[in-house]
């Protein structure tokens, strides 16, 4: 049952096939008994062949979603996902500003796995220097991280330099997933928290392809978990149990690796 008091809001892309952006945020804030509402800051035609077109949302709209959210919701985490181009983050960052939605993860979505952009180039410069600095929590995958701390990553010790360099920016903790090391047969977390502690979480690899939208979930199971705790001490918590624990796959493939319950 989802306790109704218990809001979260995503601020993200939709995604047409339903596998991933707002969709997967949804499900997931519902599996974790959240009341999830959404600002739609895009619109994609995708399924699970690829993203065949998208449409960012004009400014008053985004400026129009914010509000109804704010002025009659009580949300108590949120996050952002898909943010498109320029103007788009610039009138995400005004609104996060405006509004007090509770601790921001920001999941740094940048070209989805079919290799398009769901972030114009230009814009990767508006996420570091304007969103980064109000995020509580970054988590970027390996491509993202580079991108963002503008550095290449081979192995741990570039993991936690591109963690403290992302710190640096601003955010206040950072989790670099590392699921894109493909060669290896496990997959290896970074943690950077804001008191300088950090640490690894590494589980063995799941083999399946079934991994789109896995990066919209995790996210959102860490915004709906913030939104019941209100701090990251939970989900850093259930994040290092569940990587540890053996569970039922449904459970695992929903919160941990992020999978989407529509089963692409
Ligand atoms: N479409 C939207 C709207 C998204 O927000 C995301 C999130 O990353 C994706 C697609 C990416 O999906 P994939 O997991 O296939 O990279």
């Amino acid at each position: 049952m989802v306790n109704e008091t218990v809001q979260a809001l995503t601020i993200a892309g939709t995604d047409s096939g339903g596998g991933a952006g707002v969709m997967a945020d949804i499900k997931t804030m519902q599996m974790r008994h959240v009341f999830s509402a959404a600002v739609v800051v895009a619109v994609t035609a995708q399924n699970t062949i690829g993203v065949q077109d998208f449409m960012a949302m004009p400014k008053k709209m985004i400026d129009e979603q914010f509000a109804s959210v704010a002025d009659d919701l009580k949300i108590r985490a949120c996050k952002t996902g898909m943010l498109a181009d320029v103007p788009t983050v610039e009138a995400v960052v005004e609104n996060l500003k405006k509004y007090d939605l509770g601790p921001l993860t920001v999941d740094p979505v940048m070209i989805a796995k079919g290799g398009a952009r769901l972030l114009s180039e230009d814009a990767i410069a508006t996420v570091r220097e304007q969103l980064l600095p109000l995020a509580d929590i970054l988590t970027p995958n390996l491509p993202e991280a580079e991108e963002l701390a503008g550095m290449t990553i081979n192995g741990r010790d570039d993991m936690i330099m591109a963690a403290k360099k992302l710190q640096a920016m601003g955010v206040k903790n950072v989790l670099i997933k590392g699921g894109h090391q493909v060669e290896s047969k496990e997959s290896s977390d970074f943690i950077l928290l804001e008191n300088g502690d950090s640490f690894w979480v590494s589980s063995p690899r799941v083999d399946t392809k079934r991994t789109h939208g896995t990066g919209d979930t995790l996210s959102s199971c860490i915004t709906a978990e913030l939104a019941k705790a209100g701090s990251l001490k939970r989900p850093f918590a259930l994040v290092k149990n569940t990587y540890q624990q053996p569970l039922p796959m449904a459970f695992r493939l929903a919160t941990v690796t992020g999978r989407s319950t529509t089963g692409q």
